[in-house]
């Protein structure tokens, strides 16, 4: 480790990786760069924004075998929200990064792969590209801005810092080719992670996030829609996009305040099996209806999905359509090819086929989200079958997301549900006759978060989690129609 005196206040400030340029003053937040024998001030860096992450600076655990140190950070602002990149430092003294994107962690260290590399503007979310000697499918593709740090980092950075990178996915595999300093990419290489694998130590835990943000991580909770004061049930730190269902106004909660994006227009009120707050018992664990929204397809064909939240167990969706009910996850491993255009694809060693291709609009939203809805968004889906299975893949500009449904009774949804659940359901009526009929007709629609929540429980829940926690969330929605007869 080397000490210097920050230039600006004289206090004492660590480099403890070789390979560290910079670092910021704990004091005076001055980035402090280490330049040959010289040491500079380049100014302030803004502090970082109080976040949920459990992780901080001095937070330690084991990847690969290896031992770790959390020394640096970075954090990112994109249109769908913020995202932290720890430093960390190795007992060995080699160093690698710690994506942590509302709860979807993930491992990557700079490589040395040789061109050709892929031009940026010719890369394409859900097409495959041989980076080395690997195959990737490309997963989304951002531009952020760098808000804020805090300890000792490998490269400059300062404020209004702004990053290009393009992010790719092979089965759990997970790759970023990072185009910030120009056309030829630096490219980090690594894995998608469950925090608890690498058995970390000094996390911070519910009650010290509490204290810097006012609110726990990981809890449903209830803030006041600016425009109208209505109330908005949301997971602080997991879904960041809120539309307010007494008003429609678009709001993102990532900071410390909501702030409004979009004022809502006069909307009529949405008819929901299930209410927003709707709460069941699944599993042994509560769980909330936080978000719904109504999708149609080209051919004019409407349902609902919602999004439902549990602490322990995080995010999945229900379809509710005319033909039945039906539950969806993100895949926390990626199916193989990942093309939407491939006519089949296998996932954990089963093969699904191609079913069709349509595209998904939004017709309706309310309440809280793990990406940025808007009505009018429009993605394109395409599903595959393996016998009551089916994947989906949704497609946008700018992101790739894969999901899993099943489906379910309604029976079940009621059972778990109980007096939550108005009516009795389009599901309920037409399902049986339909199959009393001879003809049993499937649309199922799954729907997706957009890439990130897994949902982590922090504190004392939290090993006992990882086996269920199988949380990656992705966007991912499907939709499927088939005829049995
Ligand atoms: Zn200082
Ligand atoms: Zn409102």
């Amino acid at each position: 480790m080397q000490t210097v005196s920050c230039p600006s206040c004289g206090a004492p400030v660590d480099f403890r990786s070789h390979a560290s340029v910079m670092a910021v003053c704990v004091y005076c937040r001055a980035s402090v760069i280490k330049d040959a024998d010289a040491v500079k001030d380049l100014g302030k860096i803004s502090a970082v924004l109080e976040d949920f992450s459990p992780l901080q600076i001095g937070t330690a655990g084991t990847f690969g075998g290896r031992g770790f140190t959390v020394v640096g950070r970075i954090q990112l602002r994109y249109d769908q929200g913020l995202w932290n990149e720890w430093y960390l430092l190795f007992d060995d003294g080699s160093s690698a990064w710690l994506g942590d994107s509302s709860g979807l962690f993930t491992i990557t260290t700079a490589q040395d792969i040789g061109p050709p590399l892929p031009d940026f503007h010719e890369l394409v979310p859900g097409q495959s590209y041989q980076i080395g000697s690997e195959n990737y499918t490309a997963s989304e593709k951002r531009e952020a801005q760098c808000i804020g740090g805090e300890g000792e980092l490998p490269f400059r950075v300062g404020d209004g810092w702004t990053i290009r990178v393009v992010d790719f996915r092979r089965a759990n595999l997970f790759l970023t080719l990072d185009y910030t300093d120009g056309a030829v990419p630096v490219v980090y290489r690594g894995q998608a992670v469950l925090l608890p694998e690498l058995r970390c130590q000094l996390l911070r835990d519910e009650d010290q996030i509490k204290t810097s943000t006012g609110k726990y991580r990981a809890r449903v909770e209830a803030l006041d829609c600016p425009s109208c004061g209505g109330a908005i049930k949301y997971v602080p730190g997991m879904t960041a996009n809120l539309v307010c269902p007494s008003c429609a106004t678009q709001l993102d909660a990532s900071g410390p305040e909501a702030t409004v994006l979009a004022a809502g227009e006069t909307v009529e009120r949405m008819v929901n099996t299930l209410a927003l707050g709707a709460t069941a018992m699944i599993a042994g664990s509560s769980h909330t209806v936080i978000g719904a929204m109504v999708r149609t397809d080209e051919e004019g064909t409407e349902w609902t999905e919602y999004l439902v939240y549990s602490a322990r167990a995080g995010f999945f969706w229900l379809v509710e359509t005319d033909e039945g009910w039906f539950r969806a996850s993100v895949l926390p491993s990626w199916p193989e090819p990942a093309a939407p255009g491939a006519h089949s694809v296998r996932v954990d060693n089963h093969a699904y086929t191609k079913l069709y291709d349509y595209t998904a609009t939004v017709r309706y939203a309310a309440g809280a989200f793990n990406w940025r809805v808007a009505v009018g968004d429009e993605v394109r889906v395409s599903e595959f079958e393996s016998g009551q299975a089916t994947l989906a893949a949704e497609l946008t500009e700018h992101e790739l997301t894969w999901s899993r449904s099943t489906t379910v009774a309604f029976d079940q949804i009621k059972t778990w549900f109980g007096a939550d659940v108005k009516g009795t359901g389009p599901a309920a009526v037409k399902a049986p006759s339909s199959l009393l009929g001879g003809q049993m007709k499937f649309v199922w629609w799954i729907l997706g978060l957009n890439a990130i929540p897994i949902l982590f429980a922090f504190g004392e829940t939290f090993l006992m989690t990882v086996a269920a926690l199988v949380a990656l969330f992705y966007p991912a929605s499907y939709f499927q129609g088939s005829d049995n007869e």
